[in-house]
Order: structure tokens, then C-alpha cells, then sequence
């Protein structure tokens, strides 16, 4: 089996081993390609919720530039300066500003709003009170502010009576190199709503939803997709407001998310890369069992003609010596020539036996031999057999007992019938070297009559047992190759019995003997001819 390991390496290294390399390689990619596109996927968002955040502060720089042009209009006067009137007027978000002086920390000097409530009695002072609580954030701002870089921040403390109002700080300064600190009293959700909500809107189009939310609430305050029969994903990312503390954005995706497609395309392509190794791996094990058959025929078949060649070869020598004998009138006595023809005479009917043998095998080999099946007596025929071969059984030192139970009859050819138990018969006496003795029963089960012929021979193995119907095959171990044979009995007995619809099973343990059952149909086959 030399060359069939080595059919097996070749299939290995050419299709499995690439095969297998190719999608180690591709799984491991894929997981990396996910990774890749769900980073670049994850920098998108990040940088659409950026934008956002850009956005409210280019809004709030609006806000300041216009109380700086607010704050010089409102020197001296306790009325509400036009510039700042107009800003409350037109963000209600923007409830209060308060303007103090940063050096004195003394009281809010100038409080403008709209709403009376806010600016009520009191409020200065609770304002002027939050300052020196921040007093460290202030004098922060103020030396960003000497370096020329205008920082606004958010306070932590609050005023209980707006408490869920944010405040900004930031540090201006007037014509006279004055600094005050400078407050925007805000209200989040309004600021989220009214003001940054159309541009969220603007940035999300129909591929996103933006939503903004509280820090202790999923709930979200805001969301640019009002339309419920639209589905939108899981919040993906999310990012803290840089003004609003107590505030984050959120952005999913409407319908299938990147992420999702990529997971989807990564396991179909995992499935088809499986897939694909099941088929290949399918295929190359029905190649090589093709293969390993076609390489076993071939074997079987040249050990078939060393066989014959073997077997034809002695009756041939023989039958040459003893006829050159007569021939040269060297013989005398008529005794030892009546042994000689006799001798010539079985000699010539071993190698007619064998001739038919092949023969008989290669015409069911090309369908071409005719079977006449008709209701034939199964005990009869096998009585008859062993009448004729009596003589070769006690010849070889054989004893027989038969046992027929069989009442109705087969459906089958006489002559072929003969043969599959002649085969029998000889391959019983062919592999019992030591006890010899073969039981031949007959016996009805369901719609088969069946024959069986038992020997206590050498037996065989249950992997041979597999292949002894096989066309050529012989076992190859121990004294049974020295047995002659062509190994084309059995794979005869088993051809005929397929065209007798009929079945051949084997029972058979090695050391102790093997039994044939041959099941012949006893309901009605219709009498057809095989051609
Ligand atoms: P052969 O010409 O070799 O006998 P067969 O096709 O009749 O060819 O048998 C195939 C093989 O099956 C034989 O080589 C033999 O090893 C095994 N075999 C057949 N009949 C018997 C039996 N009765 N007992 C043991 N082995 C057997």
C-alpha cells in the first residue's frame, strides 16, 4: 500500500494543507479587518459628535461677543443695554446674565434677565456667594484669560431655587483693561431643544439619530428622530457635553449599523470558508477512496493472473510429461497406462474447471450470460451434486452431512444453481485443512428458500470478510496464498446470486470456520432472461 500513502500525501499537501492555510489565514484577517473598519466606524461617530459639540460652542462665542458689545453699552445705566435684551429675547434658553466685579468679589453688580422671578430680591447676593465658593475656578479663567485665551466653565455649586440651571463663567474685559466675571444662567434642556436641536438635526440626515441625555436618566431628552415606525440601533457611542456637565450625546445608526453588516459578513464568510473545507475535504476523501479501490483492483487483478498462470501450469506440465511418456512407448504395462490417461484425464478436467471458471466470470462480467430462472427443487439439485461429488470429498478425506428442510421450490437456474454450490463446495474443501468435515443444510425463511454450507476450516477475518466477494480478491496471509485459487469464485457465487434476486450473507470466525447462506426467492420471479 505503498503507493497509496502516497496518493494520500499528494491529496494532503496539494488541496488539504492549502486549504487549510488559506482559511486559518482568512479567518484570522477577517476578525482583523473587523477590527479595522469597526475603529474607523467608531473615529465617524466620534467626529460627528464633536461637530455637535463645536457647534454649541461657536454659539455660546456668539453669545459673548454680543454681551461684550452689551457690556460697554450698559456703563453707567441700570436699564437692560439693547444688545442683551435682544439676546434674551431671542434665546429663551438663556434665562439670566450676570455681570461682577472679579476684584472686589463683592456682589453681583448688574443682573440682567427677563424674568422677574430670578432676579428677585436676594439673588445678587446668593450669585456673589456661588463666586467666592468658585473663587479658585474664577481666578483660573482670569490668568487664562491675561494670556489672551478666553476659557468658559461651567460651575459646580448651584443656586437652590434654579437648581437644574447650568451656569456659565468666563472673564470680560472693557475699554479700561477692566475685568468682570461674566455668568450665563442656562437652561439644558432648552439649550439642547431649541438651540442646538435643528443643527443636530441638520448633522444626523437620515443615517443617524442623535439624542441627548441626563446623566441619571436613559430617558432621552432629545432626539433628532421623532418618527416612531422608524427603527434605529442602540446608542453606539456616546460623549460628554463640554458645557452642559451634566449632559451626554448619543448617536446610533438607522437600520442595519456598520457594525452589524460587518458582524453579518463575518460570519457569512466564516460559514462559507467552513463550507467550503467540508466540500473539499468530501472530496478529497472520494478521491482517494476511488483511488484506494482502483489500486486494489489493479493489485487483485495482477495477482489474478500470477494465479491462473500458476494453476494452468501444473495440470499443463503434468499432462505434457505423462502424454511425451506414452508417446515415446515408454510405458509397458497396461496397468501404469490406464493410470497415466487417468491422470491426463483429470488433469485436463482441473484446467476445463478453471478455463470455465474464467469464462463463466467474464460473460457475467459483460451481462451476457443468460440465466433461464424456473421453479427448480433446491434439495433435489443439491442431493444430485453430492452424489457426483461423493467420490472427490471422501477422495480428499472429507466427511458431509446433509440436511434438507427445504419442502417448496427456488426460483432459478439449474446450471448456475450447480455451480455457486460447487463453488462452495470447493472453497469448503479448499481452506478446511485440518478438520474435515462440511454440514449442507436447506430450509425455508420468509419468501426465501435458503442453502447453507458450512465447513470448520481456517475462517476468515472480519476485514476479509468484507472483501472476499470482491472480483480478484484473496487472502493474502499465512498458509491460505499457498491454496490455490483465482479469486474469482466467491465474486461469481455473488453475481449470480444479485441476478436471482436473490442474497449471499457469510457468517464466519477465523480458526473455527466460515458458513455461505445462499437465499434463493420462492415467491413469484417472473422467468427472465439476462442478455
Ligand atoms: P479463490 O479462488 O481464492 O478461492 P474465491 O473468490 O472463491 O477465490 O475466495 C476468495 C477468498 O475467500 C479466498 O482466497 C479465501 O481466502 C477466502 N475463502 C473463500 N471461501 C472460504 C472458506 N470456506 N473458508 C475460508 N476462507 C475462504
Amino acid at each position: 500500500m505503498g503507493s497509496l500513502k502516497k496518493i494520500a500525501l499528494i491529496l494532503l499537501l496539494i488541496f488539504l494543507l492549502p486549504a487549510i492555510f488559506f482559511s486559518a489565514y482568512e479567518i484570522s484577517s477577517l476578525s482583523q479587518d473587523e477590527e479595522v473598519i469597526n475603529q474607523i466606524y467608531q473615529n465617524q461617530l466620534d467626529a460627528i459628535l464633536y461637530s455637535a459639540n463645536q457647534y454649541s460652542d461657536d454659539v455660546l462665542n456668539g453669545w459673548i461677543s454680543k454681551i461684550q458689545l452689551g457690556l460697554e453699552e450698559s456703563k453707567g445705566t441700570d436699564t437692560i443695554p439693547g444688545k442683551i435684551n435682544q439676546l434674551l429675547m431671542l434665546n429663551p434658553a438663556l434665562t439670566m446674565i450676570f455681570i461682577g466685579d472679579t476684584l472686589s468679589q463683592e456682589e453681583s453688580s448688574i443682573i440682567f434677565s427677563l424674568e422677574d422671578s430670578l432676579t428677585g430680591p436676594g439673588i445678587a447676593q446668593e450669585l456673589s456667594g456661588l463666586l467666592k465658593e468658585e473663587n479658585r475656578k474664577i481666578n483660573q479663567l482670569i490668568v487664562y484669560q491675561r494670556s489672551g485665551f478666553q476659557k468658559v466653565e461651567p460651575l459646580s455649586f448651584r443656586i437652590p431655587r434654579i437648581k437644574d440651571f447650568i451656569i456659565l463663567v468666563f472673564i470680560l474685559e472693557d475699554h479700561f483693561k477692566e475685568k468682570y466675571v461674566c455668568g450665563l444662567v442656562i437652561e439644558p434642556n432648552l439649550f439642547i431643544e431649541e438651540l442646538l436641536g435643528p443643527r443636530l438635526q441638520v448633522i444626523a440626515k437620515d443615517q443617524f439619530v442623535l439624542s441627548a441625555y441626563k446623566k441619571d436618566n436613559d430617558n432621552p431628552i432629545y432626539l433628532t428622530s421623532t418618527n416612531n415606525s422608524i427603527s434605529f440601533n442602540s446608542v453606539a457611542l456616546t460623549k460628554d457635553f463640554w458645557l452642559l456637565p451634566d449632559y451626554y450625546l448619543g448617536i446610533s445608526t438607522m437600520g442595519n449599523s456598520i457594525q452589524d453588516l460587518v458582524n453579518e459578513r463575518t460570519s457569512t464568510n466564516l460559514v462559507l470558508i467552513l463550507v467550503l473545507d467540508a466540500v473539499l475535504i468530501l472530496g478529497v476523501w472520494l478521491v482517494f477512496a476511488n483511488v484506494k479501490r482502483e489500486v486494489q483492483l489493479a493489485q487483485n487483478k495482477s495477482d489474478f493472473v500470477s494465479n491462473v498462470s500458476h494453476e494452468i501450469r501444473t495440470p499443463l506440465a503434468l499432462i505434457g510429461m505423462f502424454a511425451e511418456t506414452l508417446e515415446l512407448g515408454r510405458v509397458k504395462s497396461e496397468k501404469k497406462k490406464q493410470e497415466y490417461y487417468s491422470i491426463i484425464h483429470k488433469e485436463t478436467n482441473r484446467l476445463t474447471g478453471i478455463v470455465n471458471r474464467i469464462l463463466n466470470f467474464s460473460r457475467m462480467e459483460a451481462n451476457k450470460k443468460i440465466l433461464k430462472i424456473e421453479p427448480v427443487d433446491l434439495d433435489d439439485t443439491i442431493r444430485e451434486v453430492l452424489s457426483t461429488y461423493e467420490f472427490h470429498l471422501q477422495n480428499k478425506g472429507f466427511t458431509y452431512e446433509l440436511r434438507t428442510n427445504l419442502e417448496s421450490k427456488v426460483y432459478a437456474d439449474q446450471q448456475a444453481l450447480v455451480e455457486v454450490i460447487v463453488n462452495l463446495m470447493d472453497n469448503a474443501i479448499k481452506y478446511s485443512p485440518t478438520k474435515k468435515h462440511i454440514e449442507i443444510m436447506t430450509g425455508r425463511q420468509n419468501n426465501y428458500g435458503f442453502l447453507v454450507v458450512k465447513d470448520h476450516g481456517v475462517g476468515i477475518s472480519k476485514h476479509d470478510q468484507k472483501h472476499v466477494f470482491d472480483k480478484f480478491y484473496r487472502v493474502s496471509s499465512g498458509d491460505l496464498a499457498k491454496s490455490k485459487g483465482t479469486g474469482l469464485g466467491l465474486s461469481l457465487v455473488k453475481e449470480i446470486m444479485e441476478n436471482h434476486q436473490g442474497k449471499i450473507d457469510l457468517k464466519s470466525e477465523p480458526g473455527k470456520g466460515s458458513s455461505f447462506y445462499l437465499y434463493f426467492p420462492i415467491s413469484n420471479v417472473k422467468e427472465r432472461a439476462y442478455a
